[in-house]
């Protein structure tokens, strides 16, 4: 049976890059040996990395004042790395708290410096992304989650400041343009939008850089990683290649920009269900705030009941990862770039279903 895989990470890639990344296991680029046995330092293996540099810089237009990095340690190591990077012990960064990767970013960074929470919405279970907050002038930098992958909220404009900010994106990179120049730090572990898990992309204006009067472990200063062009140690060589064949893939898309209309199509496809549907509601309240990438929904009060009959019946039809996050719960459904219309149209039928036959 065919599988629609919604899961929210790792998750679903395009088909033509998984056979383009198992037949590179086999053999790699002719070489007689395969793409997991090559050293780093290859030829063939340098190539591949300034492609995907290049790709980086040409997909989201990153000019040569930032560096483009591929690294390991997950984008949970770049919650504290941006602070212990940019933020002295007395200096002071704005946080905009939307989720439980946020309220993380904001943990690690204390251990570095001052952190001003500029807006919350916990106050409603992170159900809408803050607005209409003020931001001091001499903030080091201001974080934020583009896209908060667990609640399904995402920013649809950046908040209004000249502080450079941060950007946690690791559930929404690639799937539309960026203003690159408004931010200081760009990352995002590539699991979610990008390729397998292993590898985080990190994109950082060189100029913020040695800036903080404290030591930095070689691994976890940006400059040293700069310098060497991520391979001051083994990068994770098999997760760059494949997030290349990704970055390949949405360039022959017709790149970021034309991602835009399709994850447009796929997210109205699933809303436009839940608010037409006696059975299901979704969790953000302010509509204007629903994620293109992550679309979270609830069974009605008084359904509750259904939760397993309506996840079997996911199941069924080859739905697979609806269940959502454990602190979120109801369904989540991911429909990130690789995701494809035909799909979601197939989720989109088991819910029109279900409904007629229990509400
Ligand atoms: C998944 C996720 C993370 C954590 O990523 P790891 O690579 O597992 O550390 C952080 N932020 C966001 C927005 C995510 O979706």
């Amino acid at each position: 049976m065919k599988i629609h895989n919604f899961s929210a990470g790792p998750a679903i890639l395009p088909a033509s890059v998984m056979e383009e990344a198992a037949a590179a296991v086999r053999e790699f680029n002719g070489m007689g040996m395969s793409i997991l046995e090559i050293s780093h330092r290859s030829k063939q293996f340098i190539a591949v990395m300034e492609e995907a540099e290049a790709l980086v810089r040409e997909l989201l237009g990153v000019s040569d004042e930032y560096g483009v990095l591929f690294l390991s340690g997950g984008a949970s190591s770049q919650f504290f790395m941006c602070a212990m990077n940019l933020l002295d012990a007395e200096d002071t960064a704005g946080y905009v708290n939307t989720g439980t990767w946020s309220t993380k970013a904001i943990k690690e960074a204390k251990l570095f410096g001052q952190v001003k929470e500029l807006a919350s919405s916990k106050d409603k279970n992170f159900s809408y992304i803050p607005k209409g907050y003020d931001i001091p002038t001499g903030l080091k930098y201001v974080h934020i989650t583009t896209n908060n992958t667990i609640y399904g909220s995402q920013f649809q404009t950046l908040p209004e400041t000249d502080t450079p900010l941060v950007g946690d994106m690791s559930s929404d990179i690639f799937s539309r343009p960026i203003p690159v120049d408004r931010f200081g730090i760009i990352y995002a572990g590539a699991q979610k939008n990008m390729g397998p898990a292993g590898v985080t992309l990190v994109i950082v204006r060189k100029d913020l850089l040695g800036k903080v009067t404290r030591a930095i472990p070689s691994m976890l200063d940006y400059r040293v990683h700069i310098e060497n062009e991520s391979s001051f140690n083994t990068p994770p060589v098999f997760p760059i290649y494949v997030s290349m064949l990704t970055m390949r893939w949405v360039k022959a898309q017709g790149g970021v920009a034309a991602m835009v209309p399709l994850n447009e199509a796929k997210a109205k496809l699933v809303y436009d269900e839940i608010d037409a549907s006696p059975l299901f509601t979704g969790v953000i309240s302010d509509v204007a705030d629903r994620s293109r990438m992550n679309a979270t929904f609830l069974l009605k009060p008084g359904y509750e009941h259904l939760d397993a009959e309506f996840l079997a019946a996911c199941k069924a039809a080859g739905c697979d990862g609806m269940k959502g996050h454990r602190s979120a719960g109801g369904y989540r459904a991911s429909i990130y770039n690789s995701m494809p219309i035909a799909s979601v149209q197939v989720l989109v039928d088991v819910m029109r279903e279900f409904a007629a036959k229990h509400a």
